[in-house]
């Protein structure tokens, strides 16, 4: 009989909650293994789980090409650049699934420059020290690990009303794979995936309907965010409908028939394509978690204290499978936590500095609490706004919309939550967390010299003007 293999650290997922976990378990010294089960499309086994393989990366990189499309075709001509541009997809494709390949490839490099052993199967916790792997050829092997870290991560929510057939209703998966660009386009679900992926396809010419089922536009975003964003959105072309609810899908034989509920009564429209995209739920079914007494919540979540322990000896739960935002770096700080924890040092993860991104153009960005969230909590504030249209650099760029918003203590000055609109929000965002996580004041950030011309220049005069002294506007 085969020995079985022992490990400090068995880690159960390698999207990025699981081998970032790896990775740093493997640094401080502790023997580790990575059990990942993904396989690409030509059948070969592939680390970065949802992320990289059809999550983060393929998206920003089709919107990215999507971006350069729109230029070429709606304002090039502005900046005395005319072009006759075409529009190749299956070129479009390739540039984004190389760009996956590539990262994945990088990410078994990794594995193999800091010794994580990549075990190729999908596992189950037989015991509390015990996971079993069921290959990829079928057959299975046992692995011992002082410490187990679950990093399953998450799938497309389904629902009944709309079910995928991978042809005409597809989920955010197949929305990155379309091969040509739908005439018309519904997409079920107005959150990030659906503003995301509606805006690659509408940029490349698709006529974009989004079903909303929620009376609100994006509930979690600041609210002169969202209002300024449904504006924005609206006239850049993407149909938004709240207050939507499917109720039925026809298949018809190239197209599809969407029969939907509004205020107005029962409608119904045809469309090439329906996207999905209504949520995410955790994967945590078929791990074996009843085994050893690892509970979940109501939908499916590892339950798990502040440190991402589960309860049961030395087995933790990281990222989507858990509670708190499904973020790629959120899951990956918790990987870090977990593994300098599992080496007895004493991390600590502020949810209140992470960052969020809506990757449209402009981008949206939002870090620590909105307005309405400190209102209900009786906090007293102070706001200052600025708008890009009053930003050299954003006029020299010619990308003037949306504004900065930082949200200030009225008696400390602490900075409690910055929220942007505009371009490269998401990389602004960045120094607002900083700002945050030191503690920062507005008057800190307003007294910080920002280079000039830059974007930058945005949040430092919404600093300034939380004290009413703005200079440019
Ligand atoms: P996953 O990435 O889902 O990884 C879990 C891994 O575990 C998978 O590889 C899976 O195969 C493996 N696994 C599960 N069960 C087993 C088993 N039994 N045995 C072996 N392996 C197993 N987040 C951002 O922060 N920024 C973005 O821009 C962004 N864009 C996104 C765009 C799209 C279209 C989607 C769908 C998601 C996006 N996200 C984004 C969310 C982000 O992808 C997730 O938050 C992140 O991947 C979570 O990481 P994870 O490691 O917890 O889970
Ligand atoms: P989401 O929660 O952002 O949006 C889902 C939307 O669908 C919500 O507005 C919800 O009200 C609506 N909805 C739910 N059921 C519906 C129904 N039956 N009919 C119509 N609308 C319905 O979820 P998502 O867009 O699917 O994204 C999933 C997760 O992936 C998110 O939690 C997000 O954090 C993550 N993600 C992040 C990024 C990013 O960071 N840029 C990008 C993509 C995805």
């Amino acid at each position: 009989m085969e020995k079985q293999k022992k490990f400090d650290v068995i880690v159960l997922g390698g999207g990025p909650a699981g081998y970032v976990a790896a990775i740093r378990c493997a640094q401080l010294g502790l023997s580790t293994a990575c059990i990942e089960k993904w396989l690409d499309k030509k059948n070969k086994p592939v680390l970065g789980g949802t992320c990289l393989n059809v999550g983060c990366i393929p998206s920003k990189a089709l919107l990215d090409s999507s971006h350069h499309f729109e230029f070429l075709t709606k304002e090039s001509k502005a900046h005395g650049i005319e072009a006759t541009v075409s529009l190749n997809v299956t070129q479009m494709l390739e540039r984004k699934n190389k760009i996956v390949a590539g990262l994945t490839q990088g990410i078994a490099g990794l594995f193999k420059k800091n010794k994580v052993d990549w075990l190729k199967g999908s596992g189950k916790i037989v015991g509390k020290k015990e996971v079993t792997i069921t290959h990829h050829d079928g057959s299975t092997s046992t692995v011992c690990g002082n410490n187990i870290i679950i990093a399953a991560g998450s799938n497309p929510v389904s629902i009944k009303t709309a079910q995928t057939d991978d042809k005409s209703v597809i989920d955010s998966s197949g929305a990155l794979s379309l091969s040509e660009v739908p005439d018309s386009l519904c997409i079920i679900g107005a959150g990030v995936i659906g503003l995301e992926l509606g805006s690659v396809w509408r940029r490349l010419g698709s006529k974009v309907t989004m079903l909303e089922a929620a009376p609100e536009f994006l509930p979690t975003t600041d609210v002169a965010i969202s209002k300024e964003a449904y504006k924005i959105f609206k006239k850049q072309g993407l149909k938004i409908q709240l207050n939507s609810k499917v109720t039925a899908t026809n298949y018809l034989e190239e197209k599809v028939e969407v029969h939907y509920e509004n205020k107005e009564g029962q409608q119904s429209t045809t469309f090439d394509k329906v996207i999905v995209a209504v949520g995410r739920s955790p994967n945590t079914e078929n791990l074996g978690l009843d085994t050893v007494g690892i509970k979940t919540d109501v939908r499916g979540f590892v339950v798990v204290d502040d440190k991402c322990h589960t309860g049961v000896d030395n087995i933790y739960a990281i990222g989507d499978c858990v509670r708190g935002p499904m973020l790629a770096h959120k899951a990956s700080e918790e990987g870090v936590a977990v593994a300098e924890r599992i080496f007895g040092q004493s991390p600590h993860v502020n949810f209140n500095t992470v960052p969020w991104v809506i990757y449209t153009w402009p981008e949206i960005a939002w870090v620590g609490k909105n307005e309405k969230e400190l209102k209900e909590a009786n906090r007293k504030i102070r706001v200052g706004t600025f708008p890009f249209l009053a930003s050299g650099r954003a006029h020299a760029m010619g990308s003037t919309q949306g504004f900065v918003k930082v949200i200030a203590d009225e008696i400390t000055d602490t900075v409690l939550g910055v929220h942007i609109i505009g371009p490269n929000a998401s990389e602004l965002i960045s120094e607002a967390v900083l700002a945050m996580e030191f503690g920062a004041s507005s008057e800190d950030i307003a007294r910080t010299i920002h280079g000039h011309p830059t974007l930058s220049e945005a949040l430092h005069e919404a600093s300034l003007a939380v004290e009413s002294r703005t200079i440019h506007y």
